[in-house]
């Protein structure tokens, strides 16, 4: 028997953690952290970490990882994951550390236990684990993410982490390409299931053109922006339309994580455009630039892509007050952020001060997850007697999903601590 214990991410976005137990090995998928309103940290259940005998890790965000440091404080399980994923993950700690290291269970030699530990595997590379095996699969959300495909005790089990399997300038879909329909069960995430993205291609014309209307009326354009994926994705958005005739600064972490990525070319959809982004864009190292930076029209990206805090704030007080300016939110911005108050509100607090914003202020859907008809589909694709476990999704929006599929089965995680047996 396989069971699966849902740890983390059972009806709620975020916090992802998944243990399945098999007779040889106890497997832990993703150990990520949420915070609540006053940046604390919410972890997942509590797993004991010299009972496992790996863990694999699908991604960098920090609802996967977040919490994975603390698994290192006396154990020392072998940690699966791409090497690009390992290296963006140290970025994502240390941050954590910096900003909220006073709840965290972890400090520095923790994250570097955790990152001595790891082992990396490139898409479709086979791992034996004690008679077990694990392969991971590109998942299309942010360059290093896969999906892993297990066999346990015999049984084939799919984790998603988070995937997309629409492609991106910066990666391709989602590689459903390699996964067996008849599978046993397929752990996957719902986070989009509420509704259906727009067509990439006039998401792409209405970004640009907002971006273009700007430079034209002498205005300079902000976005504040997710520092893995979404940055890189805006960047490559804007060469490939060819908008070169104002310098593109990035600032904060997403300097640092571009630069990370930029050794990994085999996990991009196109090295040549990413490498052509990364010669045409220009970092900002530090004050002296960023006042630089905004003597004349400019694009900019920075963190953080809610505006809650990072160097986004610090350009938005100078570049608000201006409505020649744009500022152009390209990310989900969760309604008790700053990025939202500025979109229903026209105003930001943050640090106890108030931004009042007369830039133009434009929203764009370019999500890195799979919208609801994506869902369906890849429900679909898989044989009727294949179980199929949401989580990552509110209920709400993984019982709307499980409607589109009726004579599926379909199990829909409604709290952490559920647990599923094969
Ligand atoms: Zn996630
Ligand atoms: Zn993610």
């Amino acid at each position: 028997m396989v069971t699966v214990e849902v740890l983390g991410g059972g009806g709620e976005v975020g916090r992802m953690a998944i243990l399945v137990r098999g007779s040889r090995n106890t497997v832990l998928l993703d150990y990520g952290v949420n915070f609540d309103e006053e940046g604390r940290p919410i972890f997942p259940l509590h797993v004991r970490p010299r009972d496992l005998t790996a863990v694999v890790l699908s991604h960098a965000h920090l609802d996967h990882c977040g919490a994975l440091p603390g698994l290192y404080v006396s154990s020392s399980p072998p940690l699966y994951t791409t090497p690009l994923t390992a290296e963006l993950a140290e970025l994502m700690f240390r941050d954590a550390v910096k900003l909220s290291g006073y709840y965290l269970p972890y400090e520095e030699e923790e994250i570097r236990n955790a990152l001595r530990q790891a082992k990396p595997v490139n898409f479709n590379e086979a791992v034996e684990l004690n008679g077990d095996s694990l392969m991971f699969l590109n998942a299309g959300h942010v360059p290093g993410s896969v999906m892993t495909l297990m066999s346990i005790d015999g049984y084939r089990i799919l984790f998603t982490g988070d995937f997309n399997l629409a492609s991106s300038n910066l990666l391709d879909g989602a590689d459903l390409y390699n996964v067996p329909r008849d599978i046993d069960l397929v752990i996957m995430e719902a986070t989009y299931a509420g509704g259906t993205h727009p067509p990439r291609e006039k998401l792409e014309e209405e970004f640009i053109k907002a971006v273009k209307e700007t430079l034209e009326e002498g205005g300079s354009v902000l976005i504040p922006s997710f520092t893995i994926g979404r940055t890189q994705e805006l960047l490559l958005t804007l060469i490939k339309h060819d908008v070169t005739e104002v310098p593109i600064y990035v600032d904060g972490l997403a300097r640092v994580a571009n630069r990370v990525i930029s050794k990994y070319p085999q996990f991009l959809r196109d090295p040549n455009l990413y490498a052509k982004a990364m010669t045409y864009s220009t970092e900002i190292m530090g004050n002296y630039f960023r006042r630089n930076a905004l003597r004349d029209q400019a694009v900019i990206i920075t963190p953080a892509g809610m505006l809650k805090g990072g160097a986004a704030v610090y350009y938005l007080k100078r570049l608000g007050g201006d409505r020649r300016n744009a500022v152009i939110l390209p990310s989900y911005q969760a309604p008790d952020s700053p990025g939202y108050d500025l979109l229903t509100k026209g105003v930001v607090r943050v640090d106890n001060e108030e931004i009042r914003v007369n830039a133009k202020v434009y929203w764009f859907d370019f999500s890195a997850h799979s919208g609801l008809e994506e869902l369906v589909n890849f429900i679909r694709y898989f044989s009727e007697g294949t179980n199929i476990l949401i989580v990552h999704s509110s209920p709400r929006n993984a019982l709307r999903l499980s409607e589109h599929l009726e004579g599926r089965n379909i199990h829909v995680t409604l709290t952490t601590g559920e647990a599923f047996e094969l």
